[in-house]
């Protein structure tokens, strides 16, 4: 569930924003067009800020695409682009390097890997303008091709076959593994066999646009989320906390939660399994209910925030997220099992082995003439008297 939810939220959503936003555009193309000379130079612009923004944030994907937009950007209205092989050739190129892109890694721009990356453009062209080239050079064979397999030479021209394998593979890479910025990288790809393919009323500027926003977009948001995000568990970071502390008023309660004999744990189940139980329990927190707001502090220790409230209305709360946590059996993973052969597999039963975690808690209303800072040192020590009390309570 949270996996679709995933992928509604990074690819599904982004997609339907940027044609919503063109099918806006177009239907309201009477108030723009007056603008059209100004929009001409918004790509040179917008492209040019993306990758330089990109090239600062070591996007190299992203940088080595604004580019190529940019110089075909340049040719295409300087009118370099006459020849209809160039015509033939550029969808095909495109939809390589944008494929090339999505199945590997952004490695710094300015390293050793560039080569490799501009290394696989070369390859990328050369793919493509020999497949347009044997289409041109045998007419004939193209003609019973397209007999054999029923396909309309006006419809399906040979040129474009190999884009229509290479975008369903794509999207579902995209849509099984998404992120913003692979997500861009498609949005980028729809974009670009729309212009070539789908007649349009939408000039390239609007279309290039749209991509290098969508390349910003990407990069701003995933410098807010390398900030403010916890890469492990998905939570507000520590950052973020202090953020909050600015903007809360005079009444609130704060609230350490620390994992109970976590060192063990790992000693005895792996860091990995370690991992995944603070995933389990940053789930299971980040559902508290009272309104608190819940972020991961450092190691297996997390801040919950209530703003706006005392002790009194936050207790139970507070308790009903640690029973929640005792209660919840963790299934684990049988590593023998992903050893052991296939065949070995399938016959040795599935064993289920299950543990449970539990939380201490101590929390601390902030009082008149008190930082932030003090009301958590406050909720430290109610959590120590939670721990010398035996753990899995929660102490004020
Ligand atoms: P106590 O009940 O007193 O809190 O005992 P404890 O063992 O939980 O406390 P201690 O502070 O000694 O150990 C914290 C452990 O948390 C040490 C470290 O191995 C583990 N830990 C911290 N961050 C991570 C993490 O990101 N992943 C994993 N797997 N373990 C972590
Ligand atoms: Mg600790
Ligand atoms: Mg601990």
């Amino acid at each position: 569930m949270s996996s679709l939810m995933h992928t509604m939220r990074f690819f599904i959503l982004p997609i339907f924003i940027t044609f919503l936003s063109l099918g806006l555009l177009q239907h309201f193309q009477s108030h723009w067009i007056d603008w059209q000379d100004t929009l001409h130079y918004a790509p040179y612009w917008l492209l040019a800020a993306s990758s330089l923004i990109c090239l600062q944030f070591n996007r190299s994907r992203l940088f080595y695409i604004g580019l190529l937009l940019l110089v075909f950007y340049t040719l295409q209205n300087n009118r370099l682009f006459l020849s209809p092989i160039i015509h033939q050739f550029l969808p095909l190129f495109g939809t390589l390097v944008i494929c090339m892109f999505c199945f590997i890694k952004d490695r710094g721009v300015l390293s050793v890997h560039s080569f490799f990356r501009i290394g696989g453009i070369i390859v990328c062209g050369v793919i493509a303008y020999l497949w347009v080239y044997l289409t041109m050079l045998y007419p004939q064979a193209i003609e019973q091709f397209q007999q054999t397999f029923g396909l309309n030479a006006q419809s399906s021209p040979l040129y474009l076959l190999p884009i229509y394998p290479l975008a369903i593979v794509l999207f579902c890479k995209l849509s099984w593994n998404s992120n913003l910025a692979q997500t861009s990288l498609g949005i980028c790809l729809l974009l670009w066999l729309c212009y070539f393919l789908v007649p349009t009323n939408l000039p390239l500027s609007i279309l290039f646009c749209c991509i290098a926003v969508s390349f910003l977009v990407t990069v701003l948001f995933d410098s807010y989320f390398l900030a403010y995000r916890d890469e492990l568990t998905g939570l507000p970071s520590r950052r973020a906390l202090f953020n909050l502390s600015l903007a809360l008023g005079r009444k609130y309660t704060v609230a350490m939660v620390d994992i109970d004999h976590f060192k063990s744990f790992n000693d005895t189940y792996g860091h990995d399994v370690g991992d995944d139980v603070l995933k389990l329990v940053a789930v299971k927190l980040s559902k508290v209910t009272g309104g608190g707001k819940t972020f991961r502090y450092g190691g297996e220790e997390f801040t919950i925030v209530f703003p706006r409230k005392d002790i009194d209305q936050v207790y139970s709360h507070l308790d009903d997220v640690r029973q929640s946590i005792e209660d919840y059996d963790i299934v684990l993973r049988d590593e023998s099992r992903k050893t052991s052969s296939k065949k070995n597999r399938s016959k040795t039963p599935v064993k289920k082995k299950t543990v449970n975690v539990t939380v201490s808690i101590g929390c601390a209303e902030h009082k008149p003439d008190q930082s932030f800072e003090q009301s958590m040192k406050l909720a430290d020590k109610a959590l120590y008297r939670a721990k010398d009390r035996g753990r899995n309570q929660v102490r004020f």
